[in-house]
């Protein structure tokens, strides 16, 4: 039987298995946490920030997606401290990135009052759209640096590795291997990375050439030539 840890989340005691995150102990409790790199089926590595709690005798706050309950642990979810971080995470991401198909961060945002223009003078991420494929367009102006893309091309789900960061500071972005187009590398085009992304800076190619006007049969025509001539084409060699 599995060792079993008891502490106090808002003052309401809980009592979870050992291992369990503050994240999941607070769930047990109803209490909702926002998350943003967390997804259920990614191995959680605390990117987003947004989860943070107040932990008693701890210097900082912790992100509660990798903390472990810890036994008489006192933890605070929605201290005056926690909101001011999560608003801050959030004015920044604002800041910094397009959120505009992003409803879930959104209501995030409004939920805690964020000002989107709390940093008027930062600039904004704006690298252009990699439509390399037939099958998905990178838009990572709307990219928020998750992971959870990474993630499930990894060991979380799909073990082909074609992409991961690149870049440092305000160049970070996700992409691949010596920045070689999609069908260059191993990537399947299996599609879970664009079913992770929680901000659409993945988004299917035939959506996106929609949403810019395309009738359906333009867009068949259009995929379908494309995929025939990428087949063609062969690999470049380097
Ligand atoms: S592309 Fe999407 S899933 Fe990948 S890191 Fe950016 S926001 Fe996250």
């Amino acid at each position: 039987m599995s060792e079993s840890i008891s502490l106090t989340i808002n003052g309401q005691p809980v009592t979870v298995p050992a291992g369990t995150t503050l994240l999941k102990a607070a769930e047990q409790a109803g209490i909702s946490i926002p998350t943003i790199c967390y997804h259920d089926y990614c191995t959680a590595n605390g990117l987003c920030r947004l989860c943070v709690v107040e932990v008693e005798g701890s210097r900082t706050l912790v992100a509660s997606c990798v903390a472990k309950a810890a036994p008489n642990m006192q933890v605070q979810t929605h201290s005056e401290r926690v909101l001011r971080a999560r608003r801050t995470v959030l004015e920044m991401l604002e800041a910094s990135v397009d959120l505009s198909e992003a409803p879930e961060i959104q209501a995030f945002s409004q939920e805690l009052n964020a000002d989107p223009q709390r940093f008027p003078d930062a600039e904004k991420r704006q690298p252009p759209v990699v439509d390399d494929n037939p099958m998905y367009v990178r838009d990572y102006a709307k990219c928020v640096l998750c992971w959870r893309c990474v993630q499930v091309c990894a060991e979380d789900a799909q073990y082909t590795f074609a992409i991961n960061f690149t870049g440092r500071g305000f160049e970070t972005q996700i992409g691949t291997f010596f920045e070689k187009p999609l069908p260059d590398t191993s990537c399947v085009f299996c599609g879970q990375c664009v079913g992770v992304c929680p901000t659409n800076a993945l988004k299917p190619k035939r959506q996106w050439l929609m949403e810019q006007g395309y009738s359906t049969d333009e867009i068949m025509d259009m995929t379908r030539t494309e995929r025939r001539r990428r087949k063609r084409a062969p690999l470049s060699a380097e």
